[in-house]
């Protein structure tokens, strides 16, 4: 409930890499968190950072005033918010934004059914990565009617910059396209990388050219740089989410009829690097494969 203050209760749900620490800075900031994911480790580490454990699902979005999403797809958002249980359990005038990378016209359909129980809901995708979120510097990408920007930036302000991309579902269309755009990026870095390195290059001499030059992206100020240069392969965004976003952006374009065989081809080849690599690997590690790659195929 809201308090005096201007303190709100809000039920966060999906407290993986993402959701745990954009949690700690809504409780910093002096809300109430009512922590709710499936795993149970992923709660305990929650509770330690000041949030109300919630057991289930109804308990966590009981008291809320907001409820927010960081989940890993469309299927579990909709089998979240879909449930008979989360309508039922949430207060009238309660809010729920969706944090996850989720696919827009799945967005658009489930805000309309939300809205027929009484309840409003609103994408609020994000980019930055972990450390964004660490530091509340994540860039947010609002989809939502106009009337409810007022109520909804002092709140995601605590998180990052959110700025307002349109109606409900554009939030997701932009996220979606941002992360085409970032993984076709890195897949085309890595590549010029390696070549430069067979030519003898070395890539720190590299980046620091890219950078100051028309090839510089987040792959080679961010990426090369601090996960791949490092062999750390830990920027906590999973090659398996990143492939799911390119798959919404391509779907999208898909839907409205515009070519993308770029868009195609570079999911042609980030589902062969995720065909071979774990499960669980972060998607910098893209760039190691595409490098064991062209190793591998060196004339002896
Ligand atoms: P994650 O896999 O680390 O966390 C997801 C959490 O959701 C897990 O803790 C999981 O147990 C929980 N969960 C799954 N099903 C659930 C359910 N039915 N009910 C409650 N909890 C459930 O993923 P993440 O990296 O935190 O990403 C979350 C979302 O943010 C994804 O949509 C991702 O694409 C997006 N995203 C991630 C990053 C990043 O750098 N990691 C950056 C931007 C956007």
């Amino acid at each position: 409930m809201r308090m005096p203050d201007g303190s709100l209760t809000i039920g966060f749900i999906g407290l993986g890499n993402m959701g745990a620490p954009m949690t700690a800075r809504l409780i910093q900031a002096g809300h109430r968190v009512h922590a709710y994911d499936v795993s149970e480790t992923a709660r305990a580490h929650a509770v330690d950072l000041g949030a109300v454990e919630a057991a289930t699902l109804s308990e966590a979005v009981t008291d809320a005033d907001v409820v927010i999403l960081m989940l890993p797809n469309s299927d579990i958002v909709d089998a979240v918010a879909g449930d008979d249980a989360f309508s039922r359990s949430l207060k009238a005038g309660a809010l729920v934004i969706d944090m996850s990378s989720s696919e827009p016209l799945r967005t658009k359909a489930l805000a309309d059914v939300l809205a027929r129980a009484g309840i409003r809901f609103i994408d609020a995708p994000v980019s930055g990565g972990v450390t964004g979120a660490v530091r509340g510097t994540l860039t947010i990408m609002l989809g939502c009617p106009p009337e409810l920007l007022e109520r909804v930036t002092p709140l995601l302000e605590l998180l990052g910059r959110p700025v307002r991309v349109g109606d409900v579902g554009a939030g997701h269309a932009i996220k979606a396209l941002n992360n085409l755009l970032s993984a076709t990026h890195l897949w085309i870095t890595s590549e010029a990388m390696v070549v430069g390195q067979k030519f003898g290059i070395d890539p720190e001499v590299m980046l620091s050219v890219f950078n100051s030059s028309s090839g510089r992206s987040g792959s080679t100020e961010n990426k090369w740089p601090n996960f791949i240069l490092t062999q750390t392969y830990a920027s906590g965004f999973g090659l398996r989410l990143m492939l799911k976003d390119m798959k919404i952006a391509a779907n999208l374009a898909d839907e409205l009829g515009v070519p993308s065989q770029l868009g195609e081809d570079a999911i042609r080849h980030w589902s062969a690097a995720s065909e071979s690599l774990e499960p669980t690997a972060d998607h910098t590690e893209v760039a190691r494969w595409i490098q064991q790659r062209a190793h591998d195929s060196t004339p002896e």
